[in-house]
């Protein structure tokens, strides 16, 4: 029976939901939306509405009259309705799921997951294919849903930035390469254990067959745990061994042989090394030339609010690093620069323990400039031990920053905090540091 042709029925109505949707109105399926949240909630509602057939505030037993059972991301197993369904013998599937069934088959598939470095790896790998002339997607967690995409038709390669919860429910799905970035504790809240989670995660290599790849952090103690459960080839990299992409003094090797240098790359620190490492190994199977690579790597930019450079005023530069929300982001900012940086660090506080960044900040920071809400508990960690001031304004920070900086030195938004107390999320604290570069700059541009 044609797949299209079934009776669907999808919880959750946001992105992926809607892209599912308008897939299978097309096709002339029949499709029922479900969501518990209120109908004033919704921006589109009216779109909604004189499209499908949609109900809000509740998810009614209406939504079990489908064969297949489509699930956000968003929203967990647990709740009852999905039970039900499950119970009911319905098929329950993600949108990732949906879109692999429906896409050309054809297509091949670079997928990525990891606790960390997911979206800037998805990122270059799809920069590197672009340059290279491939015509290709980008899609999944970052950017729009898998299903918003043509994909009945031919592309030659797709790149997926996948979650875990994306990666829960998915049954035939298979990328031809499958990049595991790292893992680390996230998302307890939402399983069970920590190795729920990772194997989640491991969901990414389970259709996988020997000819295609498993690109894998060798370095990393939750991978090499589970690496048993991967069938397909195994490519490694590497800040520690002479693995198939390893780090060399400032040389990137691939393979024992080709050799690019970091400095061909704006990304910084040995945390973006790796995900440049990962992307190289991801797109082997597309053999693109030394210099197409070399091209595709030195145009790359790092993404906005990571480690993102923002410009120069009078030599000082500003780097606006406002997605670092924890203290791993952090540590990997400090060990991105080769001389010590001015940090501007707090915000809304999520529990964590700042002194483990103690050590770190007396190597790797001038001088650290707090702000927010964590402003007491941070002081308490870093009394008698690390120069620092603190300021009521993320903008009073910067500017005292910029005073007490010298020719070449760095200031850096990196606050180890969410964003909550001050500013609507890490985008807007990040758009907030970017105008007041832009104000310094203007005050000190030189006729
Ligand atoms: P994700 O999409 O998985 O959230 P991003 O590429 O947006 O990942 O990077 C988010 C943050 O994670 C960065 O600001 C950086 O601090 C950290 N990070 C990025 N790449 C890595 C990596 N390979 N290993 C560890 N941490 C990383």
């Amino acid at each position: 029976m044609n797949f299209l042709k079934q009776r669907f029925s999808i919880i959750g109505i946001a992105r992926s939901g809607i892209a599912a949707a308008e897939k299978i109105k097309k096709a002339g399926g029949k499709v029922f939306l479900s969501d518990s949240k209120q109908e004033h909630e919704f921006l589109n509602l009216q779109y909604l509405k004189e499209s499908f057939i949609c109900e809000f505030g509740i998810n009614t037993d209406k939504a079990l009259e489908a064969d297949i059972m489509i699930l956000s991301p968003g929203v967990p197993q647990s709740i009852p309705i999905v039970q039900k369904a499950i119970a009911n013998g319905l098929t329950v599937i993600s949108e990732i799921e949906f879109a692999y069934r429906i896409m050309n088959k054809n297509n091949k598939i670079i997928a990525v997951t990891g606790s960390n470095g997911k979206s800037t790896t998805v990122s270059l790998i799809y920069h590197l294919l672009k340059t290279a002339g491939y015509k290709t997607i980008l899609a999944g967690n970052i950017g729009d849903a898998f299903s918003s995409f043509d994909i009945e038709n031919e592309y030659d390669w797709i790149v997926l930035e996948l979650s875990s919860f994306q990666l829960e429910l998915i049954d035939k799905f298979t990328p031809n390469i499958a990049v595991l970035t790292n893992i680390s504790p996230d998302h307890l809240n939402r399983y069970k254990s920590y190795d729920d989670y990772v194997l989640a995660k491991f969901n990414l290599f389970k259709n996988q067959k020997s000819t295609q790849s498993a690109i894998i952090f060798a370095d990393d103690e939750m991978t090499n745990k589970y690496i048993n459960l991967i069938n397909s080839q195994i490519k490694r990299f590497s800040l520690k061994q002479k693995t198939d992409a390893y780090l060399h003094d400032d040389e990137i090797i691939i393979n024992h042989k080709k050799r690019f240098s970091t400095k061909d790359s704006l990304l910084r620190g040995p945390h973006n090394y790796c995900n440049i490492m990962a992307a190289l190994l991801a797109v082997e199977d597309a053999n693109i030339n030394d210099d197409l690579l070399k091209k595709g790597l030195s145009s790359f930019n790092s993404l906005e609010h990571r480690l993102e450079e923002v410009g120069t005023v009078n030599s000082i530069s500003f780097i606006n690093d406002s997605k670092a929300t924890n203290t791993d982001s952090v540590k990997n900012a400090l060990l991105s620069f080769k001389k010590p940086i001015r940090i501007i660090l707090g915000g809304s506080d999520k529990g964590e323990d700042f002194s483990i960044l103690t050590d770190l900040l007396k190597k790797h920071a001038k001088k650290v400039y707090l702000i927010g809400e964590t402003k007491e508990k941070m002081i308490n960690c870093f009394k008698g031990q690390i120069e620092f001031e603190t300021f009521n304004l993320l903008e009073t920070a910067v500017r005292q920053a910029f005073k007490e900086s010298e020719p070449n030195d760095f200031i850096v938004l990196s606050p180890a905090c969410a964003s909550f107390d001050m500013f609507k999320n890490f985008e807007d604290r990040g758009m907030a540091f970017k105008s007041i570069f832009a104000k310094l700059r203007n005050e000190n541009e030189k006729y």
